[in-house]
């Protein structure tokens, strides 16, 4: 139901946090923070509320990263769980994917996926999309974002997706289609958030994106392509209002 992606100097822990706290009045069931650590990820997620996932990382902390990711779900396959919260993480904790809306032709990926050896630890169509990102970077994608434009052409359905390769620091990756997405600018940071109010505090500069893109960001830079690569046109604008 929301979803937040960062990466800068600042503890991205605090930051996605943060985000998630802004975007709570939508409503959820489920909450999640996934962290780059350079090797993995580090996930941690609850099922209740934020202060639920709040008293989890209090009891068993997370190592600092300026590169997270972090949602907050409603259910829709797979009742509220922390098994089903989001980030959904790969096989040896490679890859990390928060999604907001439904993938309607998960049953068959799924399929597919555990005909080729994967093993699913929840119930929600999400997690498909975890392990065919993790399957392109051990075959021919060229990165992360390569990863995620060659999955999002056989994905259908709504989504807002946001990705973190645990072995790529600097970069966290998003993708919409039929659901809300947008990018921050900032100053050697930058933001993803299925809504502008997530990271207001720090930035009033957007990038709306457009259907069926794919955003990289960096400490330095806001990439957007399609999903067959080709750079994308994007509008830009000031947030005045109050968010
Ligand atoms: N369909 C996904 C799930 O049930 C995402 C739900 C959402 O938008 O939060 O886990």
């Amino acid at each position: 139901c929301g979803i937040v992606g960062y990466v800068g100097q600042r503890p991205a822990l605090d930051v996605v946090l943060g985000g998630l706290r802004r975007l709570e009045y939508r409503g959820y069931d489920s909450t999640g923070v996934a962290l780059v650590m350079g090797d993995r990820i580090a996930v941690s997620k609850k099922v209740g509320k934020l202060a639920n996932l709040d008293k989890e990382l209090a009891e068993r902390p997370l190592p600092q990263s300026s590169t997270g990711i972090g949602h907050t779900r409603w259910a829709t396959h797979g009742p509220p769980s922390d098994r089903n919260a989001h980030p959904h993480v790969s096989d040896a904790n490679r890859v990390a994917v928060v999604h907001n809306g439904i993938i309607e032709n998960f049953a068959e990926l799924r399929a597919e996926l555990e005909a080729d050896g994967y093993t699913f630890t929840s119930e929600t169509d999400t997690e498909t999309v975890t392990h065919l990102v993790h399957r392109e970077l051990l075959g021919d994608a060229t990165d992360v974002s390569d990863a995620v434009r060659r999955v999002c052409r056989r994905l259908e359905g709504a989504f807002t997706l946001v990705v973190a390769d645990g072995a790529d620091p600097d970069r966290v990756v998003g993708a919409r289609r039929n659901s809300p997405l947008v990018a921050g600018r900032g100053d050697g940071e930058n933001f993803l958030a299925s809504d502008v109010s997530a990271f207001i505090e720090y930035t009033r500069d957007a990038v709306e994106l457009g259907q069926d893109q794919v955003v990289t960001i960096t400490r330095d830079g806001i990439d957007v392509t399609d999903f067959d690569g080709r750079p994308a046109t994007v509008s830009e604008y000031h947030v005045d209002w109050d968010a």
